[in-house]
């Protein structure tokens, strides 16, 4: 047995087998799962693949002229070295007898060590070699197809297809696409485990919000979890673990029911009125991404949206969403909310954030994103789609109570420009004989240390401000939110960070300006006492938190020292 430390996201247990995904999943190759007998003709098949190959590249070259074209024979004669390499036959036919496989599933098991082996070597004819590699596997599977399988022999034969799994699964690979995630659980994937992101990267902020327990930032798993194997995903401690005897996983199991009776025992916080010990009320506000979230909102008591992360909705759409397509998804929520507040944040595109495929191209190939056009810079930079959502907002704000909040906001400069086209819309709407919310209230992320520091310059032009923790730590403290191997440096308590968040706190409340955290630190109960005491009563935070800090909160006091 051995465990696997990464960082949890959700608190939930789950008790599965390893799907262990190829980085090369666009070579469309099925595991299939052999029994020990036909191993010895698996491996015939991918010898005899092999052989075929190379008889091939000998042909090219008997029937080369060589006085032409040296070069392509030295690559051809370099293809036939690289394929009668023991590092790719023998690491192959080792991954059919140690992974019980069919020999394509092997061939690309042992390609992706090898590559990952190149990329290594900081040289660049060793990393061509990498694709020469790539090309000489493709052609094998294409060899493969043709010798025939043990499929139709071995009625044993278990066929693992993406979209065809038995249920229980946990998924793991280098890394997952956010458009994916939504997926998982019709692939009978519970919860998945990845090498890269960390806590605040969005691909855990959705993974928290669809309640997909999983793992981040956890290293070699590929290398030491077999295929199919059992393995016990703690996301409560970020920990993985495999080969669990029976008394292990019997705990596991005890741990899974005390997890549930826990759960139902926070349900029956639900309605009870969130203040402190010394009667301070707190506002618990949801951040949301997705329309049927709000319910979930509701489910978990929470008497808004503070948070309405609009890019989100559109995720798996190859275009930008439609006036009417925005405004459908937020009367949704505001139908949903039933009168309670709803803010909606204007499109967060860039970054780590994906974008609809026609409009992205602009946006990823920038060098550094997050410092790119990111967020109010691109709604600025594409007017027309900023006006399309505005507008939008604006309708909806006639069906029920929203705010509007820009994020990556800066300078106040951005904030003027910004009313400038919020006003606009409201005169398209008004020459439409629309109706909307006249006096809608405009709202910032505070995210950027500029931002946090000019907070005073900001108010004049603010109805309230929200504070973005994710981002205000990645930018103040220079750590990729997205990259694991700088994760240990993502410090909330950073004294940089807590003076920011502490500024911001007094001087909105000096000028009356109502604040509020919606970034991860709201929905962390180790920091909810320290939020307190510097003066917070407006928090936001993934729904699945929000009974937890309502129980930290209905025993804490807001005038007693923070340690208490
Ligand atoms: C934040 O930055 O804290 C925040 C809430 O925004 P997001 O995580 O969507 O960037
Ligand atoms: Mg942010």
């Amino acid at each position: 047995m051995f465990s696997l430390q990464g960082k949890g996201i959700g608190n939930d247990i789950i008790i599965g087998k390893a799907r262990v995904q190829s980085n090369y999943s666009n070579f469309d190759v099925q595991l299939k799962v052999i029994s020990e007998k036909y191993i010895p003709s698996e491996e015939i098949r991918l010898e005899e693949a092999i052989a075929d190959l190379d008889n091939d590249l000998k042909e090219i070259i008997a029937n080369y002229n060589l006085n032409q074209k040296e070069d392509f024979r030295n690559l051809i004669e370099s293809h036939r070295l690289i394929l009668n390499d023991s590092l790719l036959v023998k690491g192959a036919l080792h991954q059919i007898t140690k992974n019980k496989c069919n020999a394509e599933w092997a061939l690309v098991q042992q390609l992706e060590m090898l590559s990952e082996q190149f990329d290594k070597i900081k040289n660049n004819y060793f990393r061509e070699r990498k694709h020469d590699l790539e090309q000489l596997v493709l052609q094998l599977l294409n060899k493969l197809t043709s010798i025939g399988n043990n499929d139709t022999q071995n009625s044993n034969v278990s066929k693992q297809s993406a979209n065809k799994l038995d249920p229980k699964y946990i998924l793991i690979a280098k890394d997952i696409l956010v458009t994916d995630l939504p997926k998982l659980e019709q692939q009978g994937i519970l919860g998945f485990a990845i090498e890269n992101g960390s806590p605040t990267s969005h691909i855990a902020i959705l993974a928290r919000s669809l309640e997909i327990p999983s793992i981040v930032g956890i290293q070699s798993t590929k290398q030491l979890i077999l295929q199919g194997e059992e393995i016990i995903l703690d996301a409560e401690c970020g920990v993985l673990i495999t080969g669990a005897d029976k008394e292990v996983l019997s705990n596991y199991e005890a741990r899974q029911k005390n997890k549930y009776i826990r759960k139902e025992k926070l349900q029956s916080l639900k309605h009870i009125e969130c203040e402190t010990t010394d009667k301070v009320k707190i506002k618990l506000m949801a951040n949301i991404e997705q329309p049927e979230e709000a319910k979930k909102a509701i489910d978990n008591g929470a008497v808004g949206i503070g948070l309405l992360r609009s890019e989100f909705l559109f995720l798996n759409k190859n275009a930008m969403p439609t006036e009417e397509e925005h405004y459908n998804a937020y009367l949704n929520v505001l139908k949903t909310m039933n009168g309670k507040p709803v803010t909606i944040r204007t499109l967060d595109y860039g970054a780590d954030k994906l974008m609809p495929s026609d409009t992205s191209k602009s946006i990823n190939i920038e060098f550094n994103p997050a410092l790119g056009q990111r967020a109010i810079r691109f709604c600025l930079a594409n007017i027309q789609l900023f006006l399309t959502q505005l507008r939008a907002i604006l309708r909806a704000s006639f069906h029920g109570q929203t705010s509007i909040l820009l994020p990556l906001i800066t300078h106040h400069d951005e904030i003027i420009k910004c009313r400038e086209i919020i006003q606009s819309a409201m005169v398209e709407l008004s020459s439409r004989g629309q109706k909307f919310d006249k006096d809608i209230k405009i709202g910032a992320m505070i995210e950027v240390p500029s931002a946090a520091i000019s907070i005073s310059e900001l108010i004049p032009y603010l109805d309230f401000a929200s504070l973005g923790t994710n981002d205000l730590i990645q930018y103040t403290l220079a750590i990729d939110r997205t990259n694991n191997k700088v994760s240990n440096l993502y410090n909330p308590n950073h004294p940089a960070i807590m003076k920011l968040i502490e500024h911001v706190v007094s001087s909105c409340k000096s000028k009356s300006c109502p604040v509020s955290i919606c970034g991860e630190l709201a929905g962390d109960t180790n920091q909810t006492d320290y939020l307190l005491k510097i003066g917070l009563r407006n928090f936001s935070m993934n729904y699945t938190e929000i009974l937890k800090v309502k129980e930290k909160i209905l025993k804490s006091k807001v005038n007693s020292s923070f340690n208490q």
